[in-house]
């Protein structure tokens, strides 16, 4: 990613500075409100915890960043967000899709559509989103403070302005403030609900999203004969668009639809996010503390002390007896064959599937699998004519801190970008 002067910015001196508005959190939500906060002329203030801004934006629509939905009837497009219109119609009013076009396109950005209105950069590339972001701030002179993960945040009580205290013991003063962090999803990006905990400390209600932990159903039907099978050292690692997206080590049970045990239960959530942006699929590796060679000399050891059993009898040795039949149809190696003369080339077959098992995810299994609850701040408690809460004045809430329920397809960003401007253009 390339590095610029909003990126380079050290810690600057906050003692004697009154800021008009930090924003917390460098995402999406937040970028656009310090943007258009700043074309109109105010004095912003990004925080950032990571050394640079929008992580999870990049990673979006596997790397292609689904911008929006291509529905301009404000009506059509609030329908999709299930019991939340009335709140959203205000926001929608002021910023809509045909805005959020507009303004990807004049500031160079084209757009194209895909299946069921899924607009993405004619570059299929998110970075040319956030490059547009980023140059939005650029032009409205908005200050970007990386590395400066916020801790708290209190009104002074002298001043009436927000204290926001950064972990680096600096406190930063605000006459408004946005909060901008994110939800819960891929924490590694940043995101890691600490809004939540502020806001909820302020008075805000949060509502915590009930569905996370659930079973993964898989399209392989051969893994039914697996049924019941526990596995207490497996590595799984979730891909989308042959993209690696995340592993995990720990136990798993197979079941008669597909996987379940903590480690799958608690990629659960992960895999639901990604089911959102298109197909995943799951790498099973039996061995994740034998690298290929040390398991092909496992295997070797194994084959050489039983050379005259059948391949198929001398497995069990090294993985459970029940999977050892179903493995081989899988691998395409025949396990009528004698230890002695397994081909040189099955052996590395076979050390290469048991080392990468290919596993497709159909489903999660929950009641509803169509709409994610987000989770968040109550949507009561929202002013959406200008996103301001209504719990505590000058404070601002955007992006996924909000309680919203939405599918896939661009829904998530278009709140990002309406909640956004909404704030910034009213503060
Ligand atoms: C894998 C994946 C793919 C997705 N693809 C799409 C897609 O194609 N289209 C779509 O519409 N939606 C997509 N989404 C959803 C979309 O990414 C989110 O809706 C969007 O990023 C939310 O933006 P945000 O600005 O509210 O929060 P985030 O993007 O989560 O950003 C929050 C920012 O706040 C920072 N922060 C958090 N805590 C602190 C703190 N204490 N101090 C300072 N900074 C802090 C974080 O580091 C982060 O930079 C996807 C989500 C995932 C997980």
């Amino acid at each position: 990613m390339a590095k610029t002067k909003l990126d380079d910015m050290k810690t600057i001196p906050q003692e004697n500075i009154i800021w008009d508005i930090v924003v917390i959190g460098g995402g999406p939500s937040g970028m656009m409100t310090a943007g258009r906060a700043g074309e109109r002329g105010k004095k912003v203030l990004i925080l950032e915890k990571n050394d640079t801004l929008g992580k999870k934006l990049l990673i979006t629509g596997g790397g292609r960043c689904n911008v929006t939905n291509n529905k301009k009837d404000n009506r059509i497009m609030l329908a999709k967000y299930k019991g939340n219109d009335q709140y959203l119609f205000s926001a929608f009013s002021q910023w809509n899709v045909e805005d959020t076009l507009d303004f990807f396109h004049k500031n160079g950005m084209n757009t194209k559509e895909e299946n069921e209105g899924r607009v993405f950069p004619v570059s299929n590339s998110s970075q040319s989103v956030w490059d547009v972001l980023h140059n939005y701030l650029i032009k409205g002179n908005v200050t970007v403070q990386s590395n400066s993960p916020v801790t708290g945040i209190s009104i002074n009580k002298k001043t009436g302005f927000f204290d926001i205290k950064i972990k680096n013991g600096v406190t930063v003063h605000a006459k408004k403030c946005v909060i901008g962090t994110g939800g819960t999803s891929r924490p590694e990006t940043g995101s890691t609900g600490d809004g939540f905990k502020w806001l909820h400390k302020l008075g805000h209600n949060i509502i915590v999203p009930d569905v996370s932990l659930v079973p993964v159903a898989l399209t392989d039907t051969w893994t039914k004969k697996l049924s019941g099978l526990s596995m207490p050292d497996i590595k799984l690692t979730t891909y989308q668009n042959n993209q690696k997206q995340e592993s995990h080590k720990g136990k798993i049970l197979f079941t008669h639809f597909g996987m379940s045990g903590p480690t799958v239960l608690n990629m659960s959530r992960e895999i639901g996010e990604l089911l959102k942006y298109g197909e995943v699929s799951i790498i099973l590796d039996l061995f994740p503390h034998l690298d290929f060679p040390e398991l092909k000399s496992q295997l070797q050891r194994t084959l050489v002390e039983d050379s005259n059993k059948k391949l198929k009898n001398v497995l069990g040795k090294l993985i459970p007896t029940s999977l050892v039949t179903p493995l081989l149809e899988q691998a395409k190696i025949d396990g009528e064959t004698f230890s002695h003369s397994v081909s040189s080339e099955d052996r590395i077959k076979l050390v290469q599937f048991l080392k990468s098992i290919p596993l497709h995810v159909k489903e999660l299994l929950s009641e509803d699998k169509a709409i994610v609850s987000s989770g968040g701040v109550d949507l009561k408690e929202v002013n959406f004519k200008t996103m301001e809460s209504r719990i505590i004045p000058n404070l601002y809430i955007v992006g996924d801190v909000l309680n919203i329920d939405r599918p896939s397809g661009g829904y998530s960003l278009q709140l990002c970008w309406t909640t956004g401007f909404v704030a910034g253009n009213s503060i």
